[in-house]
């Protein structure tokens, strides 16, 4: 059996937790191991070692900074399968999501080995006669990020590469259910040269972020998860003075116009409802089929579905794994009992999908696919997070827009369809964040910014690229004269320029 604990100061934490968690393998449904679970003053121990290195961390040169990221991701390449094989073990992906995951974590850590550049400012000479002008932005301080459990290793380097970049000291609260990747990111980041007490991971749950949300010296607050704690976070950490951008659930439709080429949407439904067993913010959770091709759609999605390799994520045959916990995989189940007993269709049922090289006792629910769904159902309305996609059936263009705007959601969403001034007009109207014409899955590279609209983000900025830079940052704005023989002595008048 594994223990995890907290990482303070440079080094793993020694004390006795006052409790713990456990820590399961959702293939096999057995615990593997413990988390240590952090009081506040575990986390105050944490905000300290950050606070106490972060003075030194923020006078290292760019360059300086920059080189230890430049190392952080040499080894991360060197560990990627272990980080990988850590993932699959805790969360249940299959090792090639896994590896997705961690790549696509190591694109923001190249982003933040430009950091050099990213931080320069603006400047203007001679703004009045002798003056200059510029901008410059500081580091915040001591930041902090709390993520969820079906990133642990990507959503955690969404925020720290940056973070640490711009001269910020970090404190990682990952998810209770999947801790181990962030200990080892943690063991690599040490590796690179970072500072002792500049990077610190505490576990736990509701207790751990209480404490964080309270700290008076954590300045700024990144969080990732379900909508209703998003809030929490945002409306508890801004009311303690805190920035805070917190990145809430999703339901992420997927409307296939007439004209689609529909063998390339089918395939990408299923890619992107079932991949990751459809535990992703930005799963399409809704396909919105517009007359007349519901039925030659659902039967496409369906067909494709049997073929699915269904079993634990360190067989490489598998191509979805099982879900993160037995209480998730039977509330994601439940949907489908509660969507036929609304009136919607089972026209896939996922209880029966074969399992290959499974342990009974395993997380499993395989791909189920809901048809004639309609917004008032509650399969509709709750985001599932599970492999069950719903199928909503339009007449129309306008129709689907107004089920997609009138969503509360607004993560992602994607388009297919050949017609190019469609394409364009839904992404002028849709309310969504992320837009894919023709791609499922619109996340953002590392250099673009990451993040919804409406219920899916509480505060102004999107997670890394220059959004993350501004974030993690604060702006000064100097106005700067040296004097010359030519000053013109006092004058109680309002600068104005000449
Ligand atoms: P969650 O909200 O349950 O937990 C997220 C984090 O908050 C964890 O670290 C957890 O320990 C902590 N937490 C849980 N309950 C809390 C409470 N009451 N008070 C304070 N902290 C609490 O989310 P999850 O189940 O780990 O992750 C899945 C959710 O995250 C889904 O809703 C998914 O859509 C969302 N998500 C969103 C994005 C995005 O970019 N918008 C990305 C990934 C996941």
């Amino acid at each position: 059996m594994k223990h995890i604990s907290h990482w303070i100061g440079g080094k793993p934490w020694t004390g006795e937790a006052a409790s713990r968690g456990d820590i399961y393998n959702p293939a096999t449904g057995q615990v593997t191991g413990t988390v240590d679970f952090a009081t506040a003053a575990e986390v105050g121990a944490a905000v300290a070692a950050a606070a106490q290195a972060w003075p030194a961390w923020r006078e290292m040169s760019l360059t300086k900074r920059a080189d230890v990221l430049f190392a952080f991701r040499e080894l991360i390449k060197q560990h990627r399968s272990e980080l990988a094989a850590l993932i699959s073990a805790e969360h249940g992906k299959v090792a090639s999501d896994a590896a997705g995951e961690v790549s696509r974590g190591l694109e923001v850590v190249e982003f933040a080995c430009g950091i050099p550049h990213l931080l320069k400012g603006g400047f203007s000479e001679n703004v009045s006669t002798g003056v200059d002008a510029y901008s410059i932005r500081q580091p915040l301080g001591v930041v902090a990020g709390i993520t969820p459990f079906n990133f642990p290793a990507m959503v955690p380097m969404w925020m720290f590469p940056i973070a640490l970049a711009c001269g910020n000291a970090f404190v990682l609260k990952p998810s209770e259910k999947d801790p181990s990747a962030s200990l080892l990111l943690a063991e690599l980041l040490a590796e690179a040269g970072l500072p002792d007490g500049v990077f610190n991971v505490v576990h736990g749950a509701k207790d751990a972020v209480d404490a964080l949300l309270a700290h008076p010296d954590v300045r700024a607050v990144s969080f990732v998860g379900s909508t209703p704690v998003a809030r929490y976070i945002y409306e508890t950490g801004t009311a303690a003075g805190k920035r805070v951008q917190a990145l809430g659930g999703a339901k992420n439709h997927m409307v296939v116009l007439p004209d689609a080429d529909l063998d390339l949407a089918a395939d990408a439904a299923v890619s992107a409802g079932f991949g990751s067993a459809g535990e992703r913010c930005m799963a399409i959770s809704v396909v919105v089929a517009v007359d007349p091709i519901g039925d030659e759609l659902v039967e496409k999605i369906a067909s494709r579905i049997p073929a699915l390799k269904v079993g634990p994520g360190d067989d490489e045959q598998s191509e979805m794994g099982p879900l993160v916990t037995g209480p998730h995989r039977d509330k994601v189940a439940s949907y489908l009992d509660t969507g036929v007993s609304e009136g919607a269709m089972l026209a896939v049922d996922g209880r029966s999908h074969p399992v290959t090289g499974a342990a009974a006792d395993g997380f499993w629910l395989g791909p189920s696919v809901l048809d004639h769904v309609t917004p008032a159902m509650g399969c509709y309305r709750d985001e599932i997070f599970g492999p069950v996609l719903s199928v909503v059936r339009a007449s129309g263009y306008d129709e689907a827009m107004a089920v997609i705007n009138g969503n509360p959601y607004g993560n992602g969403t994607a388009i297919f369809t050949n017609d190019g001034g469609a394409a364009r007009r839904f992404t002028h109207e849709v309310e969504v964040g992320m837009i894919g014409i023709n791609v499922p899955i619109p996340v953002p590279m590392a250099f673009y910014s990451f993040g919804g609209w409406k219920a899916s983000l509480f505060g102004d900025t999107h997670v890394h690229g220059t959004e993350g830079v501004h974030f993690y940052t604060r702006g000064k704005a100097v106005t700067s004269r040296w004097l010359d023989p030519s000053h013109g002595g006092v004058s109680l008048g309002f600068p104005v320029n000449r």
